[in-house]
């Protein structure tokens, strides 16, 4: 399949195999930079970071790694990475690429947008999640002891260069947990693209190079840039992004982290539908549809054996989307669409409903 390209802004997103050897002269094409960081941890580095380093030719690249993992999306990190760039010598016209998944883009992009008060910077994105979410819409931060992402910044890449062939090394079970957020695409934004994943994505989660993972690429990169090119500062119908995360998110937690981010939402997505449609705001059917897809490629759609409806539900109320002590929910209408535009994209769901939902099953 050729390269396919979308527009963000000022951003370029390319997604196609085989454009991990391409990523130098891309990069150089986006931003004329005199010297790169690249950036990425100790997984993906020793993987990918010698091929694109080649890319860049004459221009002088410098790869600067952290440990992998969540727990290394941290300001400490985001501190050792801006000294050691400054002892080397970056200044002004030199650039950032961030090499991995979400929390190398998270941490990278931070790291490029405080930088002598912000450089350009290029996304390569190496897990699904990132590829088709985290990499595309310009938010970049850390962790804090106090929570996840609580401190960072809007700071759109001047390109995305998204390789699914580089999939292929990456775990099972983390390209499935990625494939919970192209469900959600398909489920807030377009029917006919929620039928297509249903159909095909086991299959793409098999062959990460070939033509049914393309078709998810640009499926999903198209979706998430709309969205978010209409509100890039999350005040309107990017909200709809956060289908399945409200509970999701608390589900993730109260597993200690033990489920991976996607499979929390898989469930997290699966109760909230069901949540839509006792409050009757989801058409009959809308529930089953997204389970059917969750479980097509084997990811979890009901609350964990033991775990405590009471503790997800006090979660919910820790979130950041939580307001004056009335959880706020993104709600699907039915499949492709979501309701309550005329209410922000954004409905107070009480402590009984969801509850409700929590202890059923
Ligand atoms: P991750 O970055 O931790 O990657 C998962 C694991 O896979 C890591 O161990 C990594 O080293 C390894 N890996 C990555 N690519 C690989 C490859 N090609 N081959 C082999 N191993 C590979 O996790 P993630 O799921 O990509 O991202 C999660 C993060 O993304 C979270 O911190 C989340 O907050 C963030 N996120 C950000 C946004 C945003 O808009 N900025 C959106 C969604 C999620
Ligand atoms: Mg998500």
């Amino acid at each position: 399949m050729t390269p396919a390209t979308f527009r963000l802004g000022s951003c370029t997103i390319h997604a196609g195999s085989g454009l991990i050897d391409r990523v130098g002269a891309i990069a150089r094409e986006a931003v004329p930079a005199h010297r790169w960081a690249i950036i990425s941890d100790s997984t993906v580095a020793p993987l990918y970071a010698p091929r694109v380093s080649a890319g860049f030719g004459e221009v002088r690249t410098d790869v600067f790694t952290f440990p992998a993992g969540e727990a290394h999306k941290t300001r400490d990190e985001w501190a050792r990475l801006t000294d050691a760039m400054l002892a080397t010598g970056f200044g002004r016209d030199g650039a950032v690429l961030a090499l991995g998944g979400g929390v190398v883009g998270d941490v990278a992009g931070f790291v490029a947008a405080t930088f002598m008060r912000g450089v350009p910077f290029v996304q390569v994105p190496t897990t699904l999640l990132a590829m088709i979410d985290a990499s595309i819409g310009g938010k970049t931060g850390v962790d804090t002891a106090a929570g996840k992402n609580l401190v960072g910044a809007f700071h759109d890449p001047a390109a995305v260069i998204a390789d699914p062939a580089v999939l292929t090394t990456l775990p099972e079970r983390e390209r499935r947990a990625g494939a919970a957020e192209a469900i959600k695409h398909g489920a807030i934004a377009d029917a006919n693209y929620f039928r297509r994943v249903t159909e095909s994505l086991a299959d793409a989660l098999a062959a990460p190079a070939g033509d049914a993972m393309h078709h998810i690429l640009t499926g999903s990169i198209s979706i998430k840039t709309a969205i978010v090119s209409g509100d890039a500062r999350e005040r309107g119908r990017r909200k709809v992004l956060n289908f399945g995360h409200t509970l999701g998110h608390a589900i993730e937690a109260a597993s200690g982290y033990s489920l991976l981010h996607g499979e929390a939402i898989a469930i997290g997505m699966a109760l909230e539908a069901e949540l839509a449609e006792r409050l009757g705001l989801a058409a009959k059917g809308t529930a089953q549809a997204i389970r059917a897809a969750v479980e097509s490629v084997s990811l979890p759609a009901r609350l964990p054996k033991g775990m405590d409806a009471d503790r997800v539900l006090a979660l919910t109320r820790a979130d950041k989307k939580s307001r004056a002590g009335v959880v706020e929910f993104a709600l699907p209408a039915r499949i492709g669409s979501m309701a309550a535009e005329d209410k922000g994209w954004s409905i107070p769901v009480r402590d009984t409903d969801t509850r409700a939902v929590l202890t059923q099953s």
